[in-house]
């Protein structure tokens, strides 16, 4: 079990982030020490290729409430949260983006409605800066459809800078599904939930590392993971086919036999084979996505592989296996 007692767990998830991570960490402490309560932060080096890891092992050699998950590859962010979250041994738990985005100071906005009772406290964006046109549109759409889709009220506009309980974050990390989209999780398990607002500020430096192929599979696990409705979409798809193809195929036969005009009849047959067999691909497509997600779960491959933890204090996760090894660093 844990070492550490403290009252906040500020979760940091950061992929070639070396050139905010040092400003990152000089703006969280110096918010958190405004609380004048005991915190840590939980840094998650989700296979960085730059020098992030080595800047926060040096950090955690110098302060004490810092603790670095090193994971042995790139594994993606909701994993690199999920991560942190069974690191975690706060009261509160505060999930935080590396690169500034999320202005940590409203985390002290969040800490007081937690203490106002709330379970689960979001960030709300009421603004986006210095992001592109399509990077907004893609994300509007992104929430629409998953609206549509799913029965989860995920909030618009809320990304995953938010701030957990200790309880909300012990059901959460009981939840054991692979493709994991934490802000949906989270609206999924319930609790007193409150909002705060705040504008969304530029990246501080470096570039966004969701690129396009990263935000379809993004939307992908989102909407598969909380809903059959593309199956069932499929399926109805499927009967309407079936029953226009049906009624076209008493014409044909009725042409056939009490007319001659039937050899007319080639590009019809030409344009009615694309059609079809482009649904049916579609259709086995997302059935396919289904599957594919199943297989992933009948693995049951450990969610994220760790590669040494480094901090000050013998820090175990609170949840043991997910973890393949884990190494204290000699401090
Ligand atoms: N991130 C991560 N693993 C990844 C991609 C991103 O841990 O595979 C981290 C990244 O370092 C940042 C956060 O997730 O702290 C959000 O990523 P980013 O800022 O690139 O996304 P955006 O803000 O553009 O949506
Ligand atoms: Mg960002």
């Amino acid at each position: 079990m844990s070492t550490r007692s403290v009252m906040y767990s500020v979760i940091v998830p950061m992929y070639n982030e070396e050139e905010v991570i040092t400003t990152t960490f000089e703006r969280l402490t110096e918010v958190m020490k405004q609380t004048k309560e005991s915190y840590e932060l939980i840094f998650v080096n989700d296979g960085s290729k730059d020098d992030s890891a080595a800047i926060i092992t040096e950090l955690a050699t110098i302060h004490d409430e810092v603790i670095l998950i090193d994971f042995s590859r790139n594994f993606g962010h909701q994993i690199a949260i999920t991560a942190g979250m069974d690191y975690a041994n706060g009261q509160a738990i505060i999930i935080i983006d590396a690169d500034l985005q999320d202005p940590p100071e409203v985390m002290l906005m969040m800490i007081e409605k937690w203490k106002q009772g709330y379970e689960v406290v979001y960030g709300k964006r009421i603004k986006r800066k210095g992001e592109t046109w399509f990077k907004k549109t893609t994300a509007k759409l992104f929430y629409r459809l998953l609206r549509m889709m799913t029965n989860v009220e995920v909030p618009t506009d809320t990304g995953d800078f938010r701030l957990i309980d200790r309880k909300v974050c012990d059901v959460l990390k009981g939840l054991k599904e692979k493709n994991r989209f934490v802000r949906g999780l989270i609206s999924w398990v319930g609790f007193k939930q409150a909002s705060v607002e705040f504008i969304r500020e530029e990246r501080f430096a470096g570039v966004t590392k969701y690129p396009l192929k990263r935000m379809v599979s993004f939307a992908l696990d989102a909407i598969t993971s909380f809903s059959y409705k593309p199956l069932r979409i499929a399926t109805y798809v499927g009967f309407a086919i079936s029953f226009f193809s049906f009624i076209y195929l008493l014409v044909v036969v009725y042409q056939r036999i009490f007319t001659d005009s039937t050899e007319a009849g080639w590009a019809s047959i030409i344009a009615l084979n694309l059609l079809f067999n482009g649904i049916i691909l579609i259709l086995l497509g997302v059935i396919g996505e289904y599957i594919g997600r199943i297989y992933d779960e009948s693995k049951n491959r450990p969610l994220y592989i760790v590669r040494e933890v480094v901090s000050q204090e013998n820090t175990t996760p609170s949840t043991g296996n997910r973890n393949m090894e884990r190494r204290e660093s000699d401090e």
